[in-house]
């Protein structure tokens, strides 16, 4: 019978309740250019992607110049960093979460399409960093989510099957990426789902179903 041996997470939207963010912060940096994302835009096409890819986007869809890109990227990082230090905070239920899951054995690592020190700061501004074995971000690979390279280097690290796997995700990205590696797919809405039962109770009913 396999075993659920390691849960891997997604940070924003998963860990981090980082969707507005990023969304703030990169519009922060477009305005300057006369350019904005609506909350609408946001929502179907760019949440979840990384920011270069989205720069790539705005170039295509509405003519964003392509020199501009490294200039409004370190811009974003900035400005994200700076929200980051004001609100990023430990939550106690995934702190739970994540030590009693660690107490028990399980291997816990994350995957983000963020650059790596966003996903430093971040998890350990919310005191999560070290439950991880490891994190990988988007500078880690040569293909961010939706492609499945994250997750797969991911699991080859953990020295564990795909099926022994299981990966939280809450978006369609995100759920491509993980559904493409072979592992276990917990989908969330919130980051209030990511808790310490809803977790448990999907490791059981995916073992009961064996
Ligand atoms: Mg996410």
């Amino acid at each position: 019978m396999t075993k659920i041996k390691a849960v891997i997470f997604d940070m924003d939207g998963v860990l981090i309740d980082a969707k507005d963010w990023h969304y703030e912060a990169l519009n922060k940096a477009l305005v300057l250019f006369g350019m904005e994302i609506s909350r609408y835009d946001h929502l179907v096409t760019f949440d979840g992607l990384p920011t270069k890819k989205k720069l790539e986007m705005l170039s295509i869809e509405r003519g964003l110049p392509e020199e501009l890109h490294e200039f409004i990227n370190c811009l974003k990082q900035q400005y994200t960093m700076e929200i980051v230090h004001q609100k990023c905070k430990p939550k106690f239920y995934h702190e739970f979460a994540l030590s009693r899951l660690k107490n028990s054995g399980y291997k816990l690592a994350v995957c983000s399409n963020s650059v790596r020190n966003s996903v430093q700061v971040m998890l350990d501004k919310a005191s999560l960093l070290n439950y991880m074995e490891f994190f990988l971000s988007n500078q880690d690979v040569s293909k961010g989510k939706p492609d499945p390279e994250m997750y797969n280097n991911a699991i080859e690290r953990l020295g564990l099957d795909p099926k022994e796997c299981l990966i939280i995700e809450d978006n369609e990205h995100g759920i491509a990426a993980a559904k493409a590696s072979g592992a276990n797919v917990m989908e969330v809405e919130t980051v209030e789902d990511v808790n310490y039962l809803n977790i448990h109770k999907y490791i059981n009913l995916f073992e009961e179903n064996l």
